[in-house]
């Protein structure tokens, strides 16, 4: 079966896309040797390797049988250059999965605190890990879900994966806010929605029509979802960011559930049902910001309500820069 037979090229004003399908691609996995060399390769990822080193790497097999699998990878999976050989980012990607665990993970982590109690039942929040999911939970509520790689466990030791599950969190809802499907790479598109019935709403404030508010996303090609908080797009904000810096918090390595045992709960209203548009207002220590959140995720206007000094609009999406 000839690569070309199964890949069509689509040029688009300049844009050339070739696609290998995705079954020609998944076929070449299953053959040991050329994993095995998808696997060599991937121990030096930034390097070429010549054809007798990597052969040497590979091992037993004779070179005609070598070369003839090598020469399948090659488009896909391998690069040829003139120095030798070295992976695509579908071949860099698959080795990643690899030692992510995408492919084989089976872990657990029993119940670990994360030093924080719940401001509610005064019980420990406690993080545990089951079937590639990390759960924050206390007596009093349901847990919190998140996604974590069974092969970014190794990297910590129990006390650091609470923080190390958020952090991760944190970089996927960033892709995601951007515009990018963490899984495929495909265009995600927000949405706030109303009186939703996701896991977790949030309350809104005021004479409202509705009683809560939650984001929507949703990947346009694989169909990936996500379903945040409507306070979450405007709490990755870098102007919010830099309200809680100056109160000592960093949004991007501080876990969640200790920046909320310190922030009020924050003020959530409805500007407008069509399209619903809200307004977030976060306070600490009696210094405030508030933010503007449209419809489709995008922060709209950022102000400081109470800080010394910086009285100021922070734009959001547009920016003079
Ligand atoms: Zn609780
Ligand atoms: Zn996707």
């Amino acid at each position: 079966m000839s690569r070309e037979r199964n890949s069509s090229p689509e040029t688009d004003e300049g844009t050339t896309i070739e696609r290998t399908s995705p079954e020609a691609v998944f076929e070449l996995l299953a053959d040991d040797t050329r994993v095995e060399i998808l696997r060599r390769l991937g121990e030096t990822p930034d390097a070429t390797v010549s054809f007798s080193d990597l052969h040497e790497r590979v091992g037993t097999v004779d070179s005609g049988h070598f070369n003839y699998h090598l020469k399948k990878l090659q488009g896909s999976l391998v690069r040829k250059t003139d120095d030798g050989y070295e992976l695509t980012h579908a071949g860099r990607q698959i080795i990643g999965a690899i030692h992510a665990g995408t492919y084989t993970a089976d872990a657990t982590v029993e119940p670990v605190s994360t030093g924080v109690e719940c401001p509610t039942c005064e019980t420990d929040l406690v993080a545990e890990y089951t079937d590639e999911t990390a759960r924050i939970y206390c007596e009093c509520g349901d847990p919190v879900e998140y996604f974590f790689p069974p092969g970014g466990l190794a990297g910590f030791d129990r006390e650091g994966l609470p923080a190390a599950f958020y952090r991760w969190n944190y970089l996927a809802f960033q892709r995601t806010l951007a515009g990018f499907c963490p899984l495929c790479a495909g265009r995600m598109d927000g949405e706030l929605v109303l009186d939703g019935d996701a896991p977790r709403m949030t309350s809104l404030a005021g004479d409202s029509p509705a009683d809560t508010a939650h984001f929507e996303f949703e990947c346009r090609r694989c169909g990936n979802t996500r379903r945040p908080l409507a306070t979450s797009p405007a709490m990755v904000h870098p102007a919010v960011g830099g309200f809680l810096a100056d109160h000592g918090i960093d949004v991007r390595t501080d876990p969640i559930w200790g920046i909320r045992e310190r922030l009020d709960d924050p003020r959530v209203e409805l500007l407008s049902e069509e399209p619903p548009r809200i307004e977030v207002q976060f306070s600490l220590d009696e210094d405030g910001i508030v933010a503007v959140i449209e419809d489709e995720g995008s922060v709209e206007r950022v102000d400081r309500t109470s800080a010394a000094g910086s009285n100021g609009t922070v734009d959001g999406r547009e920016s003079d820069g």
